[in-house]
């Protein structure tokens, strides 16, 4: 890499059984830093060759050392790997700002959540256990939770630390053997805790890690027959391919895939609380996050308050480079800049009330404009699909019932937040909202780690976060003993 940031790791290698390898077929991406456009390096082309070594690697581990050693240390080792994570948190956030090009006080905040992510997990790895179930007389019966074996981690580029933390430390604390695919966009910081990992004292192959294409690596990992669960975060349709490669193997699979997350605002809400949460929910990593919060719905009493208001913050953003520490960096990439540049346009029979100048930005840089469109209807495109960019609609409403249809008028449901000082309101509405998480009077509470997350509808399945993830990285198994 360029300039300010420097490696502890080598990045165009795969971690497998411990040791930094080049991938088989001797591959390299290019790696570009999205603030400049500009190439910064290389990272390595992992294919199905090093999956195999990886997926074997991980066996060879949970049947050895790691298979054998006991929850609390694999606790101890995630809380030194939390710890040494801590005395990097400046220097993984250098790397994410200039892999991902999001602001580095935003990827400071995500080094912050993976140290906290393996101090929870390391704490809960003992903590988990069966029951005994009272049955017929002369039997005792019990239940053990037992690690799947070898799980396939296959994390995006929007927020690879966060995404690392809560699905390969849960994967790890219940003493499964982990094979991660990071994204070919942004791999760094997976390598980066891979190497920290190492230094904790996690036993070889116990986590792997083989940066790729996802049509290469990624399609390798997930139609593996000795992979035992697969976690994806991503698209609906790379998640849908990915499920039906499992299938094949009748293997379970945790799908986490974006959304279309509402803000309900009522008339009664206290704005000048709502404001910050409604705007930065959706300019948060230029958009790019599963559970930005796309659309904002208003009782239309205070419509055209709301809506002035939060013109008046777009109208004031700083977009610039990730090292410019501003509100909004650029995009991930050319590609993912002509899908946002393609949704605006389907907005130009739409009102723009809210949008800042872009000045002063270096010229390859994939820089798109965040914007605020009013008075958009519910069933709009820009109100139904997700556009993974810095893009939020404002649709106004009559009352609670109208505001819920229009809630739950899309395929997805991952995050809401309702905004209203009304207690039975806030009740109903946390019920009848289709969502995997609803906030009553925030949006996020501030990434919380020890919150299950996932969605319903096209937003996914399954539970990452907190305890529940757990349970999703375990097998239970029945043990009825007759003594008489
Ligand atoms: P993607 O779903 O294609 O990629 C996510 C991960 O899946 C990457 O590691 C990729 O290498 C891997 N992958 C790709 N094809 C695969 C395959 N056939 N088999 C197995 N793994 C595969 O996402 P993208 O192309 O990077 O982004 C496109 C859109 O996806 C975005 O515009 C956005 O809407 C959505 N997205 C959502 C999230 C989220 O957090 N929910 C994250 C990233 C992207």
């Amino acid at each position: 890499m360029k300039d300010t940031v420097s490696l502890w790791f080598d990045p165009a290698k795969c971690l497998i059984a411990g040791e930094w390898i080049a991938p088989a077929q001797g591959g390299t991406l290019p790696l570009y830093d999205p603030s400049t456009g500009e190439q910064i390096g290389e990272i390595a082309r992992g294919t199905a060759a090093d999956i195999d070594a990886a997926v074997a690697a991980a066996q060879a581990a949970r049947d050895g050392v790691w298979g054998r050693t006991p929850a609390a240390e694999r606790g101890r080792i995630l809380m030194r790997l939390g710890k040494l994570v801590e005395a990097r948190v400046d220097e993984l956030a250098a790397i994410e700002a200039q892999d991902v090009g999001k602001p580095l006080k935003q990827a400071r905040a995500d080094a912050v959540a993976l140290a906290r992510y393996m101090e929870f997990y390391g704490g809960a790895a003992d903590k988990l256990h069966g029951e005994t179930i009272p049955y017929l007389d002369g039997y005792t019966v019990y239940t053990l939770r037992e690690p799947h074996g070898v799980t396939g981690h296959i994390v995006p580029w929007n927020y690879p630390m966060q995404i690392i933390g809560r699905s390969v430390g849960a994967a790890l604390a219940t003493g499964n053997a982990c094979v991660l695919k990071p994204a070919e966009d942004a791999c760094l910081t997976a390598l980066a805790f891979a190497a920290l990992a190492k230094e904790a004292g996690l036993p070889d192959g116990a986590l792997n890690v083989v940066p790729g294409l996802g049509s290469e690596a990624g399609a390798a990992l997930s139609a593996h027959p000795g992979i035992q669960h697969i976690s994806f975060t991503g698209s609906v349709a790379t998640g849908a391919a990915v499920q039906a490669a499992a299938a094949a193997n009748v293997v379970p699979v945790t799908l986490e895939l974006g959304g279309k997350s509402p803000q309900v605002v009522f008339g009664d809400a206290d704005l000048d609380a709502a404001l910050p949460f409604l705007v930065n929910a959706g300019i948060q990593n230029c958009g790019q996050t599963c559970s930005a919060s796309s659309r904002i719905l208003v009782e239309r009493s205070r419509y055209d308050e709301l809506v002035a208001r939060m013109a008046e913050r777009y109208a004031g953003l700083r977009v610039g480079r990730a090292v410019d520490d501003l509100d909004v960096g650029p995009l991930i990439s050319a590609k993912q800049r002509g899908i946002v540049s393609g949704f605006l346009d389907q907005g130009s029979d739409l009102e723009v009330a809210g949008r800042p100048e872009l000045r002063d930005l270096p010229e390859g840089g994939y820089y798109v404009a965040p914007t605020l469109f009013a008075g958009v209807k519910g069933d709009h495109a820009l109100a139904q699909k997700e556009i993974f960019g810095p893009v939020q609609v404002v649709i106004p409403f009559d009352d609670e019932a109208e505001a819920v249809a229009i809630a739950n008028g899309t395929d997805y449901g991952l995050v809401a937040s309702i905004w209203t000082q009304n207690g039975a309101r806030q009740m109903r509405l946390a019920k009848a909202i289709r969502a995997g998480q609803v906030f009553i009077n925030n949006y996020g509470a501030g990434g919380g780690v020890e919150l299950p997350f996932g969605g319903v509808g096209k937003s996914g399945h399954g539970r990452e976060k907190g305890f529940e993830a757990m349970y999703g990285f375990t097998s239970l198994k029945t043990v009825a003993a007759f003594h008489g």
